[in-house]
């Protein structure tokens, strides 16, 4: 692919000629799914990778010539750093992997995939939450697997807002500035070897977009900054944050990503022959495919039609809020000149946007984006049927069943979720029956050997894993009580009196309203019963971020701080500040149950809890998104919702309890002479069997390539399937 990046070693002067590797390395997240890599780095200085919060590009720089002078001369390091260097040259060398088989004429088919999030590492705050983690997980699957995609999407400078509980429990937002210089992002150079930037074409006022990338193992992925001297100042700030409140803003957000995306792919010389669209805001990239045809002379409805069959958009909510409606005065503000490059109207480009069951609207993103592509999907098998329901309108003469929305439900990417210790005791099993079963990681048949890992080894693992959790929850509030004195009842409401000997509930997520929070707390007797009953107790550990203008949320991340705090609940529930990506994997690996209860049919898929249930952690779920698939009765627990909006929180909540005090809790104490739960161990080995293959990232990115991707190819090669 014809880009130039920066020189990236003349960054680092002071890393020697024989380290040289560890700069292309840190440039790579490659090294983010493989931790045999990431050691190479914090073998350099314990502390100072610490410090680096795991970004290897800062810790490079910050690194002193005599730390390298202390690793050229270790034989020990400098082995492993040339094995190491080895594979991972080898890996990006090879382009014969599934994907190459399944199409060997496939190479000539580059597949656009354009998201407004990525959830990639925590060193890279280009995420909000579940549909960030999706894209991430899909392009490592996609670069393990050789499939030919190139991503699009934002360099969000003020990507990271930290959270900070006041001691009232109010969620304070503060913000950090992404160092572009210290990130593992390489700026991409134009012929003049200046950094490439573009300008959006047909919006007026102009805006400028220079050009990022990352790269993700063999995927480049090109990320999209506005903040930049050329651009106005209203404009500069466009890629600051995700998701603008304001719909002005946020309009030119997806202005930017799709019109400017695609914009950056044509000049950088990327023919892509398919575009998947992984939820609405990047559709305007769909949209500036059909004007480039219409530029070459085609009618709009040719231009349409051609552009369509090459299209994937995959919806990923039914929440209102993930839907974004416009204002047709404003779509007419920054869309008029771009009508006449397309040859029609203002109300024929309205009418695409248009909803018909909800008239007078606004132009509607999704509605939009299923009228201007051929294949569409869900996220599981229920929210298929959801979004049907949901969509009909829009084929008015076809039965609910027939509406061609389809599902591919979400997986995620087992190298990156399953925990390092949990990978070495599962790869001592597996691989004495296949040896590359990473590689096969999405057949169910390899998990099966789960069943001859003895009970002892996964249970001290998880102990094990368990304790590292509630270490690092107390080591943060050591630190918080050393600079910030804080009360101690804020203390304790941040977990300092977690017990590593007592069942860990662990609920942790975005506190959107439909998650429900603070459902366990509906009962509140009842609860503390289950939590302080002194023989077998419970402890509940939370973490979330509420959205920054999302004052309910608040409320209730503020309601179940104050329980915290309260010596009623004898210190048995923790809340743990900041969830991010990495305390996302403290908390899957180490919790014993991890616990979901939104209203259905709200949770599209749900992807945490398939993180937790690859490492050995049970899921207790309200039967809603992927557990309805998940849930096979021996794996976890799960309950039906109540339908009634009256009684649902009452309801729901009376099954959790019902739930803990007659299943789960007994199970958990119930130890032999060994000391070793048995009956739990089973059901940790049973879910680990039952669900790693099926929610993996391999398996839906296999069902992509293979569902989408023949007719995708076929039809860019002007042989569109008649659907
Ligand atoms: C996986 C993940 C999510 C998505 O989880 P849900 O179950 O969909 O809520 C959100 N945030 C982080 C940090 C994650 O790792």
């Amino acid at each position: 692919m014809a880009d130039t990046t920066d020189r990236l070693m003349d960054k680092f002067p002071h890393v020697p000629e024989r380290l040289s590797g560890l700069v292309d390395l840190a440039y790579n997240l490659w090294w983010s799914w493989h931790p045999e890599a990431r050691v190479l780095f914090k073998q350099i200085n314990q502390q100072a990778w610490k410090k680096s919060i795991h970004n290897p590009v800062k810790l490079l720089q910050e690194s002193p010539a005599e730390f390298y002078v202390n690793l050229i001369s270790n034989p020990e390091y400098l082995r492993r750093y040339d094995i190491i260097m080895n594979r991972f040259s080898r890996y990006m060398a090879n382009h014969n992997g599934w994907f190459s088989e399944q199409y060997p004429k496939g190479r000539s088919l580059t597949i656009a995939y354009f998201s407004a999030e990525y959830g990639l590492h925590h060193s890279l705050p280009f995420y909000a939450g579940g549909l960030g983690f999706l894209a991430g997980d899909h392009l490592k699957e996609c670069s393990d697997l050789g499939v030919p995609l190139v991503a699009v999407g934002f360099m969000y400078s003020e990507g990271y807002l930290h959270q900070h509980i006041r001691p009232d429990g109010w969620q304070d937002n503060i913000k950090e500035m992404l160092d572009r210089d210290a990130a593992t992002i390489i700026r991409v150079l134009n012929a003049s070897g200046e950094q490439m930037v573009i300008q959006v074409p047909f919006i007026e006022p102009p805006i400028h977009v220079a050009v990022w990338k990352v790269n993700v193992g063999k995927i480049p992925l090109y990320l999209l900054d506005t903040d930049i001297p050329s651009n106005l100042p209203e404009n500069r700030t466009i890629s600051h944050r995700l998701y603008a409140e304001q719909a002005e803003q946020r309009l030119k957000q997806e202005i930017v990503l799709g019109i400017g995306g695609r914009k950056v792919l044509n000049d950088l010389g990327i023919e892509f022959s398919a575009l998947h669209l992984n939820e609405g805001h990047p559709v305007f990239a769909q949209l500036e495919r059909i004007r480039e045809r219409v530029a070459t002379g085609m009618s709009f409805e040719t231009a349409m039609n051609q552009a369509k069959g090459t299209a994937v958009f995959t919806t990923h909510t039914p929440v209102p809020a993930g839907n974004d409606i416009f204002p047709l005065d404003l779509m007419s503000r920054y869309f008029s000149e771009y009508c006449q490059q397309l040859g029609i109207d203002e109300a024929t480009f309205f009418s695409l946007g248009h909803h018909p069951c909800e008239a007078g609207t606004g132009f509607n993103m999704t509605a939009f984006a299923l009228r201007i592509t051929q294949y569409h999907n869900g996220v599981s098998k229920k929210h298929g049927m959801v979004a049907r329901e949901m969509w009909r309108c829009l084929w008015p003469g076809l039965q609910v069943q027939d509406i061609p929305i389809d599902h591919i439900t979400n997986g995620v990417h087992i190298p990156t979720w399953l925990n390092p210790r949990m990978d070495s005791l599962y790869s001592k099993y597996f691989s004495s029956v296949d040896p590359q079963w990473q590689t096969n990681r999405d057949n169910p048949e390899i998990w099966q050997m789960v069943d001859e890992i003895p009970d002892k080894a996964l249970w001290e693992e998880h102990i094990w894993l368990k304790q590292k959790l509630l270490n690092r929850i107390r080591e943060k509030k050591r630190i918080k009580w050393e600079s910030q004195l804080n009360e101690p009842g804020n203390l304790v409401a941040e977990g300092l009196m977690l017990n590593p000997s007592v069942l860990t509930i662990g609920f942790a997520r975005r506190f959107s309203t439909y998650k429900r929070a603070d459902l366990i707390f509906h009962d509140k007797i009842r609860l503390r019963r289950i939590l302080n009953n002194p023989w077998r107790p419970v402890q509940i550990i939370f973490a979330g971020k509420a959205h920054p203008a999302d004052n309910e949320g608040k409320e209730i991340l503020q309601r179940i701080y104050e329980f915290a705090q309260q010596p009623g609940f004898g210190g048995r529930i923790g809340f743990v500040e900041d969830y991010g990506e990495q305390m996302a994997q403290y908390l899957v690996h180490g919790v014993d149950v991890w616990m979901n209860n939104p209203i259905p049919p709200m949770e599209a898929c749900g992807t945490s809890g398939m993180k937790a249930s690859l490492n050995g952690v049970l899921n207790l779920s309200i039967l809603d998104g992927w557990w309805i698939e998940g849930y096979n009765g021996n794996n976890g627990w799960a309950f039906e919702g109540e339908a009634s909006p009256e009684s649902r929180d009452a309801s729901d909540a009376a099954a959790i309890y019902s739930l803990l005090e007659n299943e789960v809790v007994p199970l958990y104490y119930s130890a032999s002479l060994d000391g070793i739960p048995h009956g739990w161990v089973k059901k940790m080995k049973e879910t680990i069997k039952s669900t790693s293959a099926a929610f993996s990232a391999r398996r839906m990115v296999k069902e992509y390539v293979t569902k989408y991707y023949p007719s995708l190819l076929a039809c860019a090669e002007n042989e569109c399937p008649v659907p």
